[in-house]
């Protein structure tokens, strides 16, 4: 990967900030976008703007068009069997919550159990809450080995025949490494639960391929993969969500209304009430093909290579202590510097131009475990450069000498 035009292409990684050149290393929170997915958007805008489905104009067609071309690049990129298995959402959260109101709420009754880790963030915790209120099923949690995590031997343990739903995130953002999906869905399987992978921190690091995984349902958001915000998928095994029931009625999703009931459109559409997020949906197309222009395997390669020398550089340092596994971790590191505070830390860092989160990550029962209140996290994407590793490793010596 030349590294230097990967970052002519991000326009805003080659700024200054606080005098200093930007080092953006806040990627696990959202990445930054390259010109081809602004430029996507704008001729988007200037070009092809009208609704979907419906006008019989030329530009109700290209519109239409690309609203659906870009399901069909979604469907490509995660392999799905059909584009009927894409749901276009908000994001991630908004995925989840599809499932857990559209799905778990109509199939869980008291009981029956649902099963989630006790890493995931709130966004695959919370929906869960709230559907095991509304139907009396048991909220489970597979508990982490020390270093944070899971062990198929607990994932047996938790999962019982009374499981109706597993749903787990790929991988941590946190924790940062990967969790075997693939073995946990054959547990679930066994069982006759459904599973959900919260792909949000995996999406855009590591190929993902849904047949091969075999989960039945996958979510992610645009944002973490360079494209816009406001869109995300929920992909869902076909058999699966033509049983699941719509959550949001209105306009788009109906295939006949009477005066007294409603036929629903057939999937995905009947998940899409209301105008759809069109140009999110054609953004998100752009970053699929830009992230495919410059290889999936490239960078992962790149992402896990830079995070190894980034935890080889960081254990220099005296008295920070990183969280979760040491190896076989994709693009994030988690730690506390001794005991600043983690938004000393972040802000001593920014007045340096380096951007990294600081706080519980949405991620409040992990960070009890822990035994953490807060901690600082430094994320990389494809146009980091171990200059930039270089730099952060630098300003942390700086700041553990000024705070400690
Ligand atoms: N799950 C994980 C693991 C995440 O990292 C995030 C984003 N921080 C989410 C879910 C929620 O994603 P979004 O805010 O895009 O809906």
């Amino acid at each position: 990967m030349n590294h230097a035009k990967i970052r002519e292409l991000f326009p805003i990684v080659n700024q200054k900030v606080n005098n200093h050149s930007l080092v953006y290393l806040d990627n696990a929170a959202t990445t930054q976008k390259p010109r081809q997915v602004i430029q996507t958007l704008k001729r988007f805008y200037e070009w092809e703007n009208a609704n979907v489905h419906r006008g019989v104009h030329t530009l109700g067609t290209r519109a239409t068009d690309a609203y659906e071309g870009a399901r069909m690049k979604v469907a490509r990129f995660i392999n799905a069997a059909s584009e009927q298995e894409i749901i276009f959402t908000r994001g991630t959260t908004a995925a989840i919550n599809l499932v857990a109101s559209g799905y778990a709420k109509a199939i869980c009754k008291e009981g029956d159990e649902i099963v989630i880790t006790l890493m995931e963030h709130h966004s695959n915790l919370i929906p869960w809450q709230q559907a095991a209120k509304a139907t009396g099923a048991i909220l489970k949690y597979i508990p982490l080995q020390q270093d944070g995590s899971v062990s198929l031997e607990d994932v047996e343990k938790t999962i019982t025949a009374r499981t109706k739903i597993v749903s787990v995130s790929h991988i941590s953002n946190v924790l940062g490494m990967i969790n075997p999906i693939k073995q946990i869905t054959k547990i679930a399987h066994k069982h006759g639960a459904v599973i959900l992978v919260d792909g949000a921190q995996s999406a855009p690091h590591i190929k993902i391929d849904m047949q091969e995984l075999d989960c039945d349902f996958y979510a992610f958001s645009g944002h973490k993969m360079c494209g816009p915000t406001g869109i995300g998928v929920l992909y869902g095994k076909k058999k699966i969500i033509q049983q699941m029931e719509p959550v949001e009625f209105g306009g788009e999703m109906i295939e006949h209304v009477d005066l007294w009931g409603t036929t629903w459109r057939e999937v995905p559409w009947k998940f899409e009430g209301g105008t759809p997020i069109i140009a999110g949906a054609i953004g998100l197309g752009a970053a699929i093909d830009f992230l495919e222009h410059i290889g999936r395997e490239e960078i992962e390669r790149h992402d896990r290579q830079l995070t190894r020398y980034a935890m080889e550089r960081m254990a220099e340092i005296d008295d920070l202590a990183v969280y979760g596994p040491k190896n076989d971790r994709v693009g994030l590191i988690t730690f506390n510097l001794g005991n600043i505070h983690p938004h000393d830390v972040a802000t001593f860092l920014d007045s340096f131009g380096i951007a990294v989160r600081a706080g519980h990550h949405c991620c409040q029962p992990l960070m009890s475990w822990l035994g953490a209140h807060a901690t600082t996290r430094a994320s990389f994407y494809l146009y980091n450069t171990e200059d930039e590793v270089d730099k952060f490793i630098t300003v942390l010596l700086a700041a553990r000498k000024y705070f400690m």
